[in-house]
């Protein structure tokens, strides 16, 4: 028994806890929680929780099916939206062999994995993800198949006594109730759209907040009588949401992406980082845009990117590089503009940083930066200046996985094959399907 689970114990004895939620993620990202007597708990520490694999998406065979829930004791937190009367309180986990070996299909175990490789190259990295989602007034369809939003507010509206800003607030209280700190919260570009930024943490304690942050707004809503949704583009005529993160890379204390007096402050580990992103993303698309509905945001406008180039103040870039002020001086992070909210959080994280550390490794060259809004050029101004377009469909994406080395590498032959699979029947069920947009414009006319 270490200390940190000794702590644990201690706290659900102190607070009397009556359950104990065990948390982790399946291949596409859905949460998973099983609740555990706290007399177990001890147990469960030493020996792991035994479950079957061979029923979580992706996760193992059946005739491997055999699996263990050992429990991260650093992520112990009570769950306030619970309440008081009978204290929830819940811990991610790893997934373990049976044998006691990392579990090739955890998608926790992937994103480790990639920490290992930055890790054994000196670096530590840090994530700061800005999340947009949809406030509904229910999961129910106005009488033209659209959801139907809480508001009709705007980027950076503030609307006195309105639910979003009551909703913003009551999430905020949350989240920093089981130790997320937010940065910034407002109201997006759609209607009844908003974001919340979390503060800096490193990327697994991230993926790891980013799960516990859906459950909370998706809580808060229900509490609120609404519906939250990460659906990347759930209107066909407003912005989707996206999930930019931002990377850093640190060697100790220093900003391995900072150096003064180059280009936008840019160390060559930072262009390098950036340059293999660029290349590799068409390749990983895949996972930060998993669903028929995100190729929709991708290629839909809103200031989501379609195609492969970067840019300092470009909002139609894949990456782009924040305008630092020079009292923030020393800083220099890389935003990722691709990922949607609805990414398996460890597996895209995995993917843009693996893609980001074999450009440092390989010494990739970095395209030039694009300045011009890449939607208003023509296909052979934009093939002029080397910018390549994005997977424009999950099929696309899939065929583009399937052939690239560097995904088998930081995915791992099983979960590379899982997600494969299970993504590929998700876009054969799609093609045979008959959508509205098709009965509307050819019903009549044929
Ligand atoms: N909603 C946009 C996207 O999907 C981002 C808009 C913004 O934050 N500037 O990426
Ligand atoms: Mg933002
Ligand atoms: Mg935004
Ligand atoms: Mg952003």
């Amino acid at each position: 028994m270490d200390r940190q689970q000794e702590f644990v114990l201690r706290t659900i004895e102190e607070r009397d806890v009556r359950f104990v939620r065990l948390w982790f993620t399946d291949v596409v990202g859905s949460l998973k929680s099983v609740a555990l007597a706290p007399a177990e708990v001890e147990g469960v520490f030493n020996e792991g929780l035994g479950f079957d694999g061979s029923s979580i998406e992706g996760l193992s065979r059946v005739f491997e099916s055999d699996m263990l829930l050992k429990p991260d004791p650093s992520s112990f937190q009570i769950l306030p939206w619970r309440g008081e009367e009978e204290p929830t309180s819940r811990m991610f986990c790893d997934i373990l062999t049976p044998d006691q070996e990392p579990a090739a299909g955890d998608p926790r175990n992937v994103l480790r994995r990639q920490l290992d490789v930055a890790g054994e190259m000196g670096f530590t990295c840090y994530t700061h993800p800005e999340i947009e989602f949809y406030v509904l007034e229910s999961q129910d369809l106005d009488a033209d198949g659209a959801p139907i939003p809480v508001d009709r507010a705007g980027y950076f509206d503030h609307v006195t006594g309105s639910v979003s800003q009551d909703f913003r607030r009551h999430t905020v209280n949350m989240l920093e109730a089981v130790g997320i700190s937010v940065e910034f919260s407002h109201h997006e570009a759609g209607p009844g759209q908003n974001e919340i930024d979390l503060r800096y943490a490193d990327a697994l304690t991230t993926a790891d907040n980013i799960m516990t942050f859906r459950t909370v707004i998706k809580e808060v809503a229900i509490m609120q009588g609404k519906y939250a949704s990460f659906m990347p583009k759930p209107f066909s005529e407003h912005p989707g949401s996206g999930m930019h993160t931002h990377f850093g890379l640190f060697e100790g204390d220093t900003n391995a992406f900072f150096a003064p007096n180059t280009e936008y402050n840019l160390s060559t580990t930072a262009r390098q980082f950036i340059a293999g992103v660029l290349r590799h993303a068409p390749e990983f698309t895949a996972v930060t845009n998993q669903f028929v509905n995100s190729y929709k945001r991708l290629w839909g406008g809103g200031e989501a990117p379609s195609h492969v180039s970067w840019g300092h103040n470009n909002r139609s870039a894949l990456v782009r590089v924040p305008l630092y002020k020079p009292t923030k001086g020393g800083s220099a992070r890389v935003e990722f503009r691709g990922i949607d909210s609805g990414a398996n959080p460890y597996l895209a994280y995995a993917a843009v940083l693996g893609a980001g550390l074999k450009g440092i490794r390989e010494g990739y060259e970095l395209m030039e930066p694009v300045g011009e809004d890449v939607w208003s050029l023509t296909t052979s101004e934009r093939k002029a200046l080397g910018i390549k377009p994005l997977p424009g469909t999950l099929h696309e994406a899939l065929r583009q996985m399937e052939d690239s080395e560097l995904m088998a590498e930081i995915l791992g032959e099983q979960v590379l094959e899982n997600f494969l699979r299970n993504k590929q029947q998700e876009w054969d069920e799609y093609r045979v399907n008959v959508s509205p947009f098709e009965i509307k414009r050819y019903l009549g006319l044929i």
